[in-house]
């Protein structure tokens, strides 16, 4: 029993709704005390400004190790816990974790922003504006927190999460529109949401070097943000070419397994220090690694 992961568990009780109900209360109880037990962490994936091969933020990815399951995946247990009050403690955590990580880089001369993903269901409440200004008041103070939220998550009660947006940029923390392509995606809504940057989803990005269509969609998604004024960034790159394709398509920035994985964040700041900062594709990358 002690052996067994989680994805045994779950493939033994796959199929049961009673079995799936008692398998997610019990990652939700577990998770209370992950909490409290230091086994949640931040990984942090680096993003590249395509024009100057310079890494333009870090996106932080939450990662627990459960002591006897291993690690379990984020979307295993944050869409759980989206229906329960564990969000907010969730979320306290992440944003607390995020800023002890900006210090931690900011000591060794690492400045770049850090995008923190934030559940679906958090604008339903200003706390999420308490916690951000929370961590925004302590030193090193603003100017390094991004938000990543999906066109779902903001559409949910529009009016309402119109309002908290705007209260969390007054606060200086920008808004990226998460796996922008993969749900609802209103153009005409984006025009009215005070976001920054889309982040296009990897399940379109994943298509553009194999299929015309999804390129076009990526490029005319590209230019419609940059109507608007956004900037967008291309999510799950895995390959030289589509590094190359998406520069073509108009993409500014890029993330994904081809440049690097998400890392511990001192791994990060070795990769980082390795790098110079910077990503330059390997030259004779063309040989894809899928
Ligand atoms: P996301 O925010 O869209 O994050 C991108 C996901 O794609 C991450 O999965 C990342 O590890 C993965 N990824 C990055 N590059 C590539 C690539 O080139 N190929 C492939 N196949 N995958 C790539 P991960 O870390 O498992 O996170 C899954 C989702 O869980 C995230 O999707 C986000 O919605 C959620 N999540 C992660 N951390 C947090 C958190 O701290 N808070 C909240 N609320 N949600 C989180
Ligand atoms: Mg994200
Ligand atoms: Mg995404
Ligand atoms: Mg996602």
């Amino acid at each position: 029993e002690r052996a067994r992961g989680l994805g045994t568990r779950y493939a033994v009780h796959e199929g049961s709704p009673e079995r799936e109900a008692t398998r997610h209360l019990q990652i939700l109880t577990h998770l209370r005390t992950a909490l409290d037990d230091d086994q949640l962490s931040l990984h942090y994936q680096p993003k590249i400004d395509l024009a100057s091969g310079r890494v333009s933020g870090v996106e932080a990815l939450m990662r627990w190790q459960h002591p006897e399951w291993g690690n379990v995946r984020p979307d295993e247990f944050i869409p759980l816990t989206e229906q329960t009050r564990l969000i907010q403690p969730l979320t306290e955590w992440t944003l607390q974790q995020a800023l002890r990580d900006r210090r931690f880089m900011l000591q060794r001369g690492i400045d770049v922003p850090i995008a923190v993903n934030l559940s679906s269901g958090l604008l339903r409440s200003r706390e999420i504006v308490r916690m951000v200004a929370q961590v925004l008041s302590e030193p090193p103070g603003n100017g390094w927190l991004q938000l990543e939220l999906t066109e779902t998550a903001m559409m949910e009660d529009p009016e309402r999460s119109l309002q908290i947006l705007r209260e969390l940029v007054e606060l200086g923390a920008p808004i990226h529109v998460d796996d922008f392509g993969a749900g609802y995606s209103s153009l005409g809504y984006l025009q009215r949401l005070p976001v920054d940057t889309i982040k296009i989803d990897r399940v379109l990005i994943q298509h553009v070097d194999r299929d015309a269509r999804s390129a076009a969609l990526t490029g005319a998604a590209a230019e419609f943000a940059h109507v608007l004024g956004l900037k967008v960034i291309a999510e799950g790159v895995e390959t030289a070419t589509l590094y190359r394709q998406l520069a073509d398509l108009g993409c500014d920035a890029v993330q994904g397994y081809f440049i690097a994985r998400p890392m511990p964040r001192t791994d990060f700041i070795d990769w980082f220090e390795r790098q110079g900062g910077r990503f330059a594709p390997p030259a004779d990358a063309d040989t894809d690694t899928g």
